[in-house]
C-alpha cells in the first residue's frame, strides 16, 4: 500500500539524535522533505553530514521548543524552502530523575516546558501551516510514562500524561481541517535519553518486557511515519503503544524461565 508521503513536508523538533534521527531518515526514505531543528549548531550540522552522506538532503537549523519565536522562524524558514508545511512530529524531550518531593521549581518547570508545553507551541505552529495545505498529521512523543509513572521521574510522567490528554483533545478540535493528531507510546528504547539507565540498571529494566528485549529508535519512527501515511487515515487521538509488550502481565518473565513449570 502507498505510503503517499512522497514530497510531503516534515518537521521534526529536537530531530537530530535518537528516535528523532531515526524518524528523519525513515521520511526521506519515503521521498519526504524532511526539516530538524535542535538547540545545538554542532549537533545539527554533524546530523546534517551524516544525512548526506546517506545520499539525502536534510534540512537543519537551531530553535529551542522552549522558545516559541525560534520555532515560528524556524517554521518560516521551512516554508520559504519547501513552500508548506503536512506534516509536525512533536520530538523533542528531556527528563530530569528527581523525586516530585525534593524537586525545585527551575527543573519542574523545564520539564513541563519542554515536554509537554512545547507540544502544544508546536502544534499550534503547525496547525495554520497544515491547515493550508487542505490537512495533515500531528505525531507527539508520549511514553509509557505516561500509562505507568515511574518513582523520581514524577515530572516527566505527569508531562507525558498530559501529551496524551493534549493528542486527544486537538485530534478533536482540529478534524475539521482534516488534521490527524495521534501519538506514539513508546517503551524502553535504546537511545542518548536511556543509554546512562541501561548501562547501570539493565537487568531491572528488562523484567517488565515480555520480549525481552530494548527497543531502537526505528521501531519507534516505523510507527511515526505510519501514523503520518495515509494507511493511518481514519485513525485519529489514538495512543500507539510500542514497547515490546511491556507490563503485559505481572510476570513478563515467566515464558522465558518457566519458573512455575505447566508448558
Ligand atoms: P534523545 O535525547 O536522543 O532525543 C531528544 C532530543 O530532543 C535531543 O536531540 C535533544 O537535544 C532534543 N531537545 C531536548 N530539549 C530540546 C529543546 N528544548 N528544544 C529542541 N530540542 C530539544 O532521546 P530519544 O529517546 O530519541 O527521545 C525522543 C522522544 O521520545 C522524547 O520526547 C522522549 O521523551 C520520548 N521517549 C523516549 C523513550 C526512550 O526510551 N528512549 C521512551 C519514551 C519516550
Amino acid at each position: 500500500m502507498d505510503m503517499n508521503l512522497t514530497d510531503k513536508v516534515v518537521i521534526i523538533t529536537g530531530g537530530a539524535s535518537g528516535i528523532g534521527a531515526e524518524t528523519a531518515r525513515m521520511f526521506l526514505n519515503e521521498g519526504s522533505k524532511v526539516a530538524v531543528f535542535g538547540r545545538t549548531q554542532s549537533k545539527i550540522e554533524s546530523f546534517s553530514e551524516s544525512i548526506k552522506k546517506e545520499g539525502y538532503e536534510v534540512f537543519v537549523d537551531t530553535a529551542d521548543t522552549k522558545n516559541m519565536k525560534s520555532m515560528e522562524l524556524f517554521a518560516e524558514k521551512v516554508v520559504k524552502k519547501y513552500g508548506g508545511i503536512d506534516i509536525w512530529v512533536n520530538n523533542a524531550g528531556i527528563e530530569h530523575y528527581v523525586p516530585l518531593a525534593s524537586c525545585d521549581e527551575d527543573k519542574w518547570n523545564e520539564v513541563i516546558d519542554v515536554d509537554l508545553t512545547g507540544v502544544w507551541k508546536g502544534s499550534k505552529i503547525a496547525i495554520p501551516y497544515i491547515a493550508k495545505r487542505g490537512g495533515g498529521s500531528i505525531i507527539n512523543l508520549s511514553s509509557f510514562c505516561s500509562l505507568m509513572p515511574t518513582a523520581k521521574n514524577g515530572i516527566y510522567s505527569v508531562a507525558k500524561a498530559g501529551v496524551n490528554a493534549l493528542t486527544k483533545v486537538m485530534a478533536a478540535e482540529l478534524a475539521p481541517q482534516h488534521i490527524r493528531v495521534n501519538c506514539v507510546i513508546p517503551g524502553f528504547i535504546a537511545t542518548d535519553m536511556t543509554v546512562e539507565q541501561i548501562g547501570t540498571i539493565e537487568d531491572m529494566l528488562l523484567q517488565p518486557i515480555s520480549m525481552r528485549k530494548f527497543g531502537k529508535p526505528e521501531d519507534i519512527a516505523k510507527g511515526i511515519v505510519f501514523l503520518a501515511s495515509d494507511n493511518a487515515g481514519y485513525i485519529n487521538g489514538h495512543a500507539l503503544v510500542i514497547s515490546g509488550g511491556k507490563f503485559l502481565v505481572q510476570n513478563s518473565q515467566d515464558p522465558w524461565n518457566n519458573y512455575m513449570g505447566g508448558y
